[in-house]
């Protein structure tokens, strides 16, 4: 890679570390980058920069969001009382994708895994618990993993229904 110019190589450095980008990957990237109207580079750039500060988690879901609220949150047509739990925010894309849930959601933030010393109190359960009277849920659907160490049931439906009776 000597034979780069520096700033080049740099790119290609930093193109190299993103997941399932290797070296070839980034040389080419970076190539096809230098190829491009300065124009659309600042863009490229200008994107990354914005998602890195405007990017945040939504105040009630904890989904992604560049607002206080995520557009799920905010969206009048959304079901509420139906709160659909999904570990991670890529979990809540992929429900999206299906067009299928109108409800609302709940990011954990995390998998229940009592093995890895992560408890209930490690990922967004408690505020579950909260939203549950405060945002008047009256059901909830847990998409979450169907191994042992992602089943998050125990800690939230006692909780659940006490608040429920
Ligand atoms: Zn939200």
């Amino acid at each position: 890679m000597d034979y780069y110019p520096v700033s080049i190589k740099n790119l290609i450095r930093s193109l190299a570390r993103l997941p399932g980008i290797g070296q070839k990957t980034a040389e080419r990237l970076a190539m096809y980058i230098l190829q491009q109207s300065a124009e659309d580079a600042h863009q490229l750039a200008r994107h990354i920069v914005e998602l890195k500060k405007r990017m945040r988690l939504c105040e009630r879901c904890f989904a992604l969001s560049d607002d206080r609220l995520c557009r799920i949150c905010s969206d009048p047509s959304r079901e509420n009382g139906l709160v659909c739990v999904v570990e991670q925010p890529a979990d809540l894309a992929s429900i999206e994708k299906s067009g299928a849930f109108k409800g609302r959601y709940h990011v954990l933030g995390g998998v229940l895994s009592p093995m890895d010393g992560i408890g209930p109190d490690d990922i967004r359960i408690s505020e579950l618990i909260d939203r549950i009277e405060r945002d008047a849920i009256r059901e909830i659907i847990l998409a979450t993993g169907t191994n042992v160490r992602a089943n998050p049931r125990l800690p939230i439906l006692p909780a659940f229904w006490r608040r429920c009776r």
